[in-house]
């Protein structure tokens, strides 16, 4: 009996779900199975994260359904990728209700993105908050208005100033619009309390490197230090975390900061699904090649920021694509072009694109962008920042969400409700980026063996 080839995606993040769609679109029903492993049933819009952090976005409006499209009909796995058996071709997944199922594959797609890079620095791992996961930024949110309630109602000076006290970690992009982004929040929202000091609100920013976005050039990284600065927030470079406390932060220049919040952008890694695979990797990153194939094993693709894709554009030796939505996003469609040419025998082809610059949102009407190699700032860039993120949203109804919140928030400013939901739920990085969920290799050639013996991998048929 022949079967349809099944081709399996795990991540519904830029680069899978783009994949999966332009799969959708290309083939035929009769010609490929597809199914999307993820734990969610929304593509995050991560770039405008820092707006669901300061309220300026709902949750909903960057989490993109990933059941509106017209052509959809691929099966949807709600679980996460917790290991791969690159040699028996299968796939081993824990579901959302904690049951492990072993998925076989004969086309294997890696998307499952990154998760914050930390460092081995005391205190970091329990006491810093992420900005990768909706949850993240939804308990963010609420944990920096929690931080002027508590501020309010405490008579105690020192405590006042520890919780009006702010630390962001990490000048790229992630972590400059968050900080920017939340400052204005603190700014607004001190007026709501007559209580409150407002010169005792003090932000952070901080990071190791010399310049701020060094993406952006120095004439316009400049001028996004000196809005920054203007706005009160405190920058600090060629710094980074010695120490954390519950209720401090140590710098390592010596300063000791009284604060209760630890926002740490410093930095992505690729999914630790990678490191059940026992394959090459470069930076971290899973090595592939200009078509993205996992040199030695038939049929598997990765790409984003899971994988070192070369980035042939720069035309320099050894150049990887930067972890940006704006490759990841690209990606995927080859990626499903070129398993489409595997099933056909037609030769695969290498991707090349060349980076298109990079639009910064710094909250209300500044903004910093260099699309195409223009600089601009204030608000033309602000226009171009927005329009470019509006224009990537996939769906008709996550744009329309998006307009009317940036409308809303334009008219009626901003909004400091604290839902406290997730107010008592364990809140370290692990937590909201599953990073201890996964196999070793070892582990995962066991799961698998030993659902094959028992026959429990789905549609396998053994013994044939
Ligand atoms: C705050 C912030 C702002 C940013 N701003 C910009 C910007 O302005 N411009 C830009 O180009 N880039 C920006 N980026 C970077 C960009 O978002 C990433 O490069 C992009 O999301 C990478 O796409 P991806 O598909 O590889 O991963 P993701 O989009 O992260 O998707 C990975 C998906 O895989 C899922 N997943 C993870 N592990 C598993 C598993 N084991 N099993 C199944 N599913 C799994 C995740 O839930 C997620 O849905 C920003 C990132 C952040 C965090």
């Amino acid at each position: 009996m022949t079967r349809r080839p099944r081709i399996l995606v795990i991540g519904a993040g830029f680069a899978g779900v783009e994949c999966v769609r332009r799969l959708e679109r290309k083939l035929g029903p009769d010609e490929a199975d597809v199914a999307l492993v993820t734990p969610f049933s929304y593509q995050l819009y991560l770039p405008l994260l820092p707006q669901v952090a300061s309220g300026v976005l709902t949750p909903q409006s960057i989490a993109v359904s990933l059941r509106r499209s017209k052509k959809y009909r691929t099966r949807i796995i709600p679980g996460g990728a917790i290991g791969v058996d690159l040699a028996a071709k299968v796939c081993v997944i824990r579901t959302i209700t904690d049951e492990i199922v072993n998925e076989p594959y004969d086309y294997l797609v890696l998307a499952p993105g990154s998760v914050t890079r930390t460092f081995d620095i005391p205190g970091l791992a329990e006491h810093a908050f992420g900005m990768k996961t909706l949850a993240e930024a939804a308990y963010i949110r609420d944990h920096v208005i929690s931080q002027l309630d508590l501020a309010d109602a405490s008579d105690d000076p020192e405590e006042r100033a520890a919780r009006l006290q702010f630390v962001v970690v990490g000048g790229g992009y992630a972590g400059t619009e968050t900080a920017a982004c939340l400052q204005r929040l603190t700014h607004a929202a001190v007026r709501r309390y007559p209580r409150l000091d407002p010169s005792l609100i003090r932000w952070h920013l901080i990071d190791i490197a010399p310049k701020l976005m060094p993406e952006l050039g120095d004439r316009l990284g400049k001028q996004a230090l000196k809005i920054l600065r203007d706005r009160g927030i405190d920058v600090s470079l060629g710094v980074s975390v010695a120490k954390v406390t519950e209720d401090e932060v140590t710098f390592t220049d010596g300063r000791v900061i009284p604060t209760h919040t630890l926002i740490w952008t410093a930095g992505v890694v690729a999914s630790p699904l990678i490191g059940t695979l026992d394959a090459e990797t470069v930076r971290g990153r899973l090595a592939v090649t200009p078509e993205m194939t996992v040199p030695g094993h038939d049929g598997v693709f990765a790409l984003g920021d899971a994988a070192a894709v070369p980035d042939l554009a720069k035309g320099e030796k050894d150049a990887i694509c930067p972890p940006t939505a704006q490759h990841a996003m690209r990606q995927g469609p080859k990626v499903a072009d070129n398993i489409i040419h595997a099933l056909r025998g037609e030769p695969l082809e290498p991707y090349v694109h060349k980076d298109l610059g990079l639009v910064v949102d710094l909250g209300g009407k500044d903004a910093v962008s260099r699309p195409l190699g223009i600089e601009l700032r204030g608000i033309l860039a602000q226009a171009v920042a927005r329009g470019y993120h509006w224009s990537a949203l996939r769906t008709g109804v996550a744009k329309a969400r998006v307009m009317v919140n940036w409308l809303l928030n334009a008219i009626a400013g901003d909004d400091f409700v604290r839902t406290g939901f997730q107010a008592r739920k364990p809140a370290q990085l692990k937590d909201f980026e599953y990073t201890d969920s996964y196999l070793t290799p070892d582990q995962v050639r066991t799961e698998v063996r030993t659902a094959e013996a028992e026959g429990k991998v789905r549609g396998k048929v053994t013994g044939g």
